[in-house]
C-alpha cells in the first residue's frame, strides 16, 4: 500500500549552509481527506533559495514538513471544482502526498490553482511561468524599465531567475552581459540564451573581465548574488543607472549576524550617490496582483515564439532533495532546480526524450 514520505525540518539550522542534521526522513500513512479537502500526489517539487531563509529564521519549526511549491495531481477530492486526475499548482512541500484545502492566498499567490497542460509543460508552473518568471519580469521590466541599447548585467545568469531576466532584457533591445560560475554555464548563457557576453566570477580577473565586457558601463544591474560579484559591478554604474536587488545568495550562509541587505546598501551607497542610481529592493509578492497575468501571457507567448528558453535542473526522487537543495545554494545547480517526485502523466516518451536532451539536465 502506498504511504506518504516526507522530509521534515529536524532542527532550526544553527547557521551556515544546510547539512545532514537539518532534515529528517519520515514515512507514514497517507493523509485522509476531510470536507473541502483533496489529496494530491506531488509530481514536481520546486527548490528555491528563499526556503533556506525560512528555515534559518525560524519561520519553519522542527518536526514540520519542509515547505515547497509543487505541481501535483489530485488523487481524491472532496473539494468543489476539483476531481481525481486534475493537475494543480499547490504547496505540498517536501513530501510525496499532501492535502489541499480551498483557495488560500500565501503572499498573494492562490493555492491551489488548476493547470492546463495544453498551455505549457506543467513543470513551468513552479519556474518560468511561476514565481521565477514573475520575479525576473518585475525586476527588469517593471522596476528598471530598460531602453533599447542600454547595457544590462545579470548575476547568477544561468539560474532560474537570471535566465529569464537576461532574456527579457534582450527582447527589450538591450545589450546583456551575464555573470556566472563555471565555463559551461557561461557558454550556455551566450550560446543558448543569446546573451551578448558572460564573465565568470570565479576568475581571478573577474572585475577586469566585467569592465571589458561592459565598455559603455552598466545601465541596469539585476542583483541575485551580492558580495564580490556586486563589488565588481559598482564602479561601472552609469549616470542614471538602475539596480534591482532581487537576492543576495552569496550571503545566505553568513553566520556573523549582520543583515545582508544592510551591508549591501552600505557598500553600494557611495557609488549609487555618485551615479544617481535608482535602487529597487524586489519582493515578488508585491507584483502578483498587478502584473502576474500580463507577465504569464507575455512570457508564454515568448516561449512559444522561441524568444525565451528555460533550462531545468531536474533531480529524480524525493530522497535526493537535501542534496539538491545544498547544491543549488552553492552553485552546483545548472538551471531551475526541481525534484521529479513521481511520474508526470503529461509527458509522453518523445517529449521526455526531447526535454532530457534539450533544456533539461536530468539527474
Ligand atoms: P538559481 O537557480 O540562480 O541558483 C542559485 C545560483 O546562485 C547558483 O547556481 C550559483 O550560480 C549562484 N551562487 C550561489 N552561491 C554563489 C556565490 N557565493 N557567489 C556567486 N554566485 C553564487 O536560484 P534562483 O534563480 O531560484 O534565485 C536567484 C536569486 O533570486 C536568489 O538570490 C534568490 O534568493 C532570489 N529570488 C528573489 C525573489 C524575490 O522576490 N526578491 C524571488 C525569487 C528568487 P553560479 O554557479 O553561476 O555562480
Amino acid at each position: 500500500m502506498t504511504n506518504n514520505q516526507q522530509w521534515q525540518l529536524a532542527r532550526t539550522p544553527p547557521g551556515g549552509m544546510p547539512d545532514d542534521g537539518d532534515f529528517q526522513w519520515v514515512e507514514g500513512d497517507l493523509p485522509r481527506t476531510g470536507k473541502d479537502q483533496m489529496l494530491t500526489r506531488t509530481i514536481y517539487l520546486s527548490l528555491d533559495p528563499y526556503q533556506w531563509g525560512r528555515r534559518r529564521s525560524g519561520l519553519e519549526s522542527p518536526g514540520e514538513v519542509c515547505h515547497g511549491r509543487t505541481v501535483s495531481q489530485v488523487i481524491e477530492s472532496q473539494l468543489a471544482g476539483y476531481e481525481a486526475g486534475d493537475l494543480v499548482f499547490n504547496t505540498n512541500g517536501w513530501q510525496t502526498h499532501g492535502l489541499s484545502g480551498a483557495g488560500i492566498s500565501v503572499f498573494g499567490y492562490m493555492f491551489p490553482r488548476k493547470l492546463d497542460p495544453d498551455l505549457a509543460p506543467i513543470s513551468t508552473a513552479v519556474g518560468i511561468l511561476g514565481m521565477l518568471g514573475l520575479t525576473a519580469y518585475a525586476g527588469v521590466y517593471v522596476q528598471c524599465q530598460p531602453k533599447p541599447g542600454e547595457t544590462v548585467v545579470v548575476s547568477a545568469a544561468s539560474g532560474g531567475v537570471g535566465q529569464a531576466a537576461g532574456q527579457i532584457a534582450k527582447i527589450k533591445g538591450c545589450r546583456v552581459v551575464g555573470i556566472a560560475g563555471v565555463e559551461d554555464k557561461c557558454r550556455f548563457v551566450i550560446d543558448e540564451l543569446g546573451f551578448d557576453a558572460c564573465v565568470s566570477h570565479l576568475s581571478e580577473t573577474y572585475a577586469e573581465d566585467l569592465a571589458a565586457a561592459c565598455p559603455d558601463g552598466i545601465d541596469i544591474y539585476f542583483e541575485n548574488v551580492g558580495g564580490k560579484v556586486f563589488e565588481g559591478v559598482l564602479p561601472l554604474l552609469n549616470q542614471g543607472s538602475r539596480v534591482t536587488r532581487c537576492g543576495l545568495i552569496s550571503q545566505y550562509g553568513n553566520t556573523d549576524g549582520a543583515d545582508p541587505a544592510e551591508t549591501w546598501l552600505a557598500t553600494g551607497q557611495p557609488y549609487f550617490d555618485r551615479a544617481g542610481t535608482g535602487v529597487f529592493p524586489l519582493a515578488v509578492r508585491n507584483f502578483v496582483e498587478a502584473h502576474q497575468d500580463r507577465c504569464f501571457n507575455e512570457m508564454g507567448q515568448w516561449i512559444r515564439d522561441g524568444l525565451v528558453k528555460y533550462r531545468e535542473d531536474l533531480w529524480t526522487g524525493l530522497e535526493n532533495t537535501p542534496v539538491a537543495f545544498s547544491a543549488m545554494l552553492s552553485g552546483g545547480n545548472f538551471g531551475k532546480t526541481l525534484i521529479a517526485v513521481s511520474e508526470d502523466p503529461t509527458l509522453d516518451a518523445a517529449i521526455a526524450e526531447r526535454r532530457a536532451s534539450g533544456n533539461t539536465l536530468a539527474r
